[in-house]
This record gives C-alpha cells, structure tokens and sequence, in this order.
C-alpha cells in the first residue's frame, strides 16, 4: 500500500472534518504534552506525561496514550507530533532527535497503524512558529521568524504562508550559526554557536562563571540557590532579573546584545517583516528584548537606509508547538 493510499483509507468521516478537532502532541526531553486543538487554534483539553526515557517503543507507548486520554468521545481530524530534530520534508520520518532514540524512525506510519488516523510529524520550533504566524505574535506578517529560546534556540521560518523546511528537512537552525568563531563549544559539535550565548544554558553558564570568581554581580543569584553554585540555571537568572536584581538584568543585557547580532545576520539573509521571541528565556519580555532591538539595530547591515524588522513577544507561551502541530496536520487533511 502506498503512502497515499494509507492516508485516504485514514480519512475521517464528512462529519468529524467539519467539526475539525485535531490533537497536537510537543514532545521534549523530559515531558510529553499533547491537547485537543479545534480551527481556531483553541486548546480544548490538555494531557502531560513523563518522557519514558530513550525507549523507542515506549515514547510510542506513550503518545498513544495520551491521544487516547485526549480523544475519550471526541473524534479527530489528524494528529500532529512536534519534535526537536530533523523530520524528512515529507512529515513521515524523525531522521535525528537529539532527546530521543529516533533514529531515522518512520514515526508517522507506525503512529497511523496504531491509531487509526492521519498523523504528520514536525519540528518542534517549526510547529511553534507556525502557530506564532496563523494564532499569535506573527499573525498579519506574511514573513516571519520564530525563535524559541528555551536550554538551546529552536528557530523557524514561515514566508508567505508556508513553513520553510530546507532542501533536506534542517533549515531554521538558527541556534547553530557561528558567531564566535572558536567560541564556547556547543553540543552539536562545533564552536561558538548562538545558542551558547543566548539561551537558557549561556545564562546559567554565565551565572556560574561569574559565582565561581566570586564576582559580587550575582550575590543575589548565588543567595537564591543557598550558595550552591552549580544549581544556577537560567531560569534562577530569570526570576532574579524579574525581581529586578541588577547583576541578572545585566546578564540579560548581554543575552540580548548577543540574540540582536544572531537577529541581524538574520536579517541579511531573510530581510523578515518581523522576529517573533518565545521559550522560557523571554518569559522576562523587555528584559530581554530591549537590549535585543538596540543590538540588532546597531547590526543591521545597510541600518538607516532600509526598514527593520519588528522584534516581538511570542503569544502562546509553552503550548504553541502543540498547537502548531494539531494544525499543521489538520491541513494536511482538509487541504488534501
Ligand atoms: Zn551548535
């Protein structure tokens, strides 16, 4: 049986399409979040549970079982999985998860045997800029990119009405462009990428460094984790500069300075209407995206001599990758 013939078998009944619910599912490292999605991207219900660890079969266990929490009574259209990695450009199979076993896993057509409906697969920060672009911070904007910055940077770029994937399925890794060359060495193997100066991990990496020379910059970080300095996170940064402590607004500042370089290059190379910024890290708003404008306007090649992009606040908080993927996949059908 061929892939489409598989999806035209799966098509759900006139009724279910036009009541069109879908079910989202954003699967990270640590937790699996899944909800009921309907075509405005409304969050109907919500389901979470655990990462079970690096089993293939038992991460599958998993996302059926909160699609079969979710679903109780209510049929769906499609379901949609958002997960960090590479997907092939056909939305049919994880080639690499950094967090999972997968392993060029054909996660799409086991999903479709066990559940019975059209499934799609997507990249995490695609499904999120995606929802950014048709229920959030990016609607109106026909060119936009997303940048979610959580322990690395997720990115994704939607033009004109559709996700831009890359020839292999890998675009929109805004996190891994060099931008120090020989800098701090970054998980993906290489040195001196973006997301080693502007994301959760650089904050709390900072933080420590600065705690271990015994700088009295972040006294009040220190005295929040009881002087226990490897517990400093970026989210314990987060909350100090929230609260208004200098030394972590500063080190926020330079967040910012960094972000607004990455912005800039970015810019050179997409010319956007507008930056959308989510993830934890700009959970602090215009603490982060102040000195975020100024930087990138400082950067901004051609700068008084073109228009510049708008640098924004995501919308949809810590759900927009489910509700991304709910959709996506919901097109998938509806738009077949
Ligand atoms: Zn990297």
């Amino acid at each position: 049986m061929t892939v489409a013939d598989q999806q035209s078998d799966l098509r759900p009944s006139r009724k279910v399409l036009e009541r069109g619910l879908a079910v989202g599912i954003d699967i990270g490292g640590t937790k699996v979040l899944g909800g009921i999605v309907d075509v405005d991207g409304t969050i109907l219900a919500t389901c979470r549970k655990s990462t079970p660890g690096r089993d293939v079969a038992a991460v599958e266990n998993t996302l059926a079982a909160v699609v079969a929490e979710l679903v109780d009574s209510r049929d769906i259209v499609a379901l949609g999985i958002g997960a960090a990695g590479w997907i092939d450009g056909t939305g049919s199979t994880v080639m690499f998860s950094p967090h999972l076993a997968w392993r060029n896993e054909p996660l799409r057509e086991s999903l479709q045997a066990r559940l019975g409906r059209p499934v799609l697969v997507e990249n995490d920060a695609n499904a999120a800029a995606w929802a950014e672009s048709r229920f959030g911070a990016g609607t109106g904007e026909s060119r936009m990119l997303c940048l979610t910055l959580g322990t690395g940077i997720g990115g994704g770029i939607v033009m004109d009405g559709r996700i831009e994937r890359g020839r292999f399925g890998a675009a929109g890794e805004f996190g891994h462009m060099v931008i120090v060359p020989d800098g701090h060495r970054c998980e993906c193997g290489n040195r001196g990428c973006l997301e080693q100066y502007a994301s959760g991990n650089a904050l709390g990496r900072e933080a420590r460094e600065l705690a271990r020379a015994g700088s009295p910059m972040v006294h009040e970080i220190v005295r929040r984790v009881d002087g226990d300095v490897d517990a400093i996170t970026g989210q314990v940064v987060a909350e100090a500069a929230l609260d208004d402590d200098p030394g972590a607004r500063n080190l926020f500042a330079d967040v910012g300075a960094w972000l607004g370089l990455g912005l800039a290059n970015l810019a050179a190379a997409y010319d956007p209407g507008r930056f959308v910024i989510g993830g934890g890290v700009s959970a602090t708003g215009e603490l982060l995206l102040e000195p975020t404008r100024q930087s990138f306007a400082r950067n901004l090649t051609g700068r008084g001599y073109r228009p510049a992009a708008g640098v924004v606040h995501a919308q949809l908080g810590p759900e927009a990758g489910l509700v991304g993927a709910a959709d996506l996949a919901r097109r998938a059908v509806t738009d077949a």
